[in-house]
């Protein structure tokens, strides 16, 4: 029989973890999976096991400072947007204001509303999604490309680290067994520009063969700094500052007709020795690599039209 802990409180859930270093469950849609058993049984996972979903410290998405922070068990159908989650959740006693939901970056709130399906939204976290630190984890591509940090805490105090350090390798980061996620941090200026592609064999449930994030900070119709990032290109999700910094100070005379196009080129040029996607059971290498650098000419239009639109 596994020993299972239900704490109301950080402090609590801390000491726990602490004390007997029990695997942190949030959702639970990357543990069910993981720990399944093979005749329909309940999972099998070994050792004792804390369960952070209710811990209302941890369902906060609030301004901190400078930053927008979002809670570890904040559902990603919260994220994601929709309408009747965000009334169902501040209805169960969630702290979250208007103003801060209406922040969470485009481009986080399409990879969100993009992960698994609208039941599995409503238990999976983002905190679950970095912790589980897969190449193809789909908000994970997002938070890269917004320079988030990961907030831990353990009894001892809390320590920031940059998402692109947290994570170590494929199912590997740098979380400590005395901690737990408490946030995922997203510092200010937010971009505004965000592109989202997911690439996949159905709309739901589908496994992400590709994708592809990029975010945007624009100022008197030009760039000002430009981040774009794959997932499932390589053992974790990957920026390719090369291709970003040919984008930095453009306008978007310099994204459309044969200026485009020649950017474009130069970018794929630049992304392409970072892109090393592997063959598995979702997909060809070939077809991810060819994916991945054809969505460079997506992400540069799309930008365009967004300069355009807003420097008339
Ligand atoms: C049918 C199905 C479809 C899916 N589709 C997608 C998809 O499209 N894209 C995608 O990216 N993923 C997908 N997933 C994977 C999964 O849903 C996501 O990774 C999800 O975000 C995990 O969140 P969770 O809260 O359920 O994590 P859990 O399963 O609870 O935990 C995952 C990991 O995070 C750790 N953890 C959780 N909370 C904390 C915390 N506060 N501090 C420290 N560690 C913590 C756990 O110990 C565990 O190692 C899918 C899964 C299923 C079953």
């Amino acid at each position: 029989m596994v020993n299972t802990f239900k704490p109301d409180t950080l402090t609590e859930a801390l000491r726990i973890r602490e004390e007997t270093g029990a695997l942190p469950f949030a959702g639970g849609t990357d543990l069910m999976v993981r720990y399944r058993a093979k005749n329909g049984m309940p999972p099998t996972i070994e050792g004792p096991v804390i369960f952070v979903d209710t811990i209302s410290e941890l369902r906060v998405i609030r301004e901190a400072g400078s930053a927008l922070e979002i809670g570890a068990s904040v559902p990603l159908a919260v994220v994601a947007g929709d309408p009747g989650e965000r009334a169902a959740y501040a209805e169960s006693g969630a702290s979250a204001d208007a103003s801060s939901l209406a922040a969470i970056p485009e481009v986080l709130r399409a990879a969100a509303a993009d992960l698994g399906a609208p039941a599995l939204r409503q238990r999976a976290t983002m905190a679950g999604n970095v912790a589980n630190a897969s190449p193809a984890g789909d908000t994970v591509a997002a938070l890269y490309v917004l320079d988030a940090e990961v907030i831990l805490a353990s009894s001892g105090g809390e320590r920031v680290l940059a998402v692109t350090d947290f994570i170590t390798g494929p199912g590997r980061t740098l979380l400590a067994d005395n901690e737990l996620i408490t946030a995922i941090r997203i510092g200010r200026p937010l971009p505004d520009w965000g592109y989202w592609r997911k690439v996949g064999t159905r709309r739901a449930n589908a496994l992400t063969k590709i994708s592809a994030a990029a975010s945007a900070w624009t100022e008197a119709g030009r760039i000002t700094r430009f981040t774009l990032a794959f997932g499932a290109v390589g053992p974790t999700v990957i920026r390719v500052p090369e291709a970003e910094a040919l984008l930095n100070g453009k306008s978007s005379a310099h994204l459309i007709g044969s200026a485009g196009k020649e950017l474009a080129a130069a970018a794929v040029e630049a992304a392409a020795p970072s892109i090393k996607p592997i063959d598995d059971q979702r997909s060809t290498a070939r077809y991810r690599k060819t994916v991945a650098l054809n969505l460079i000419s997506e992400v540069i239009s799309s930008l365009a039209a967004h300069l355009k639109e807003n420097n008339t």
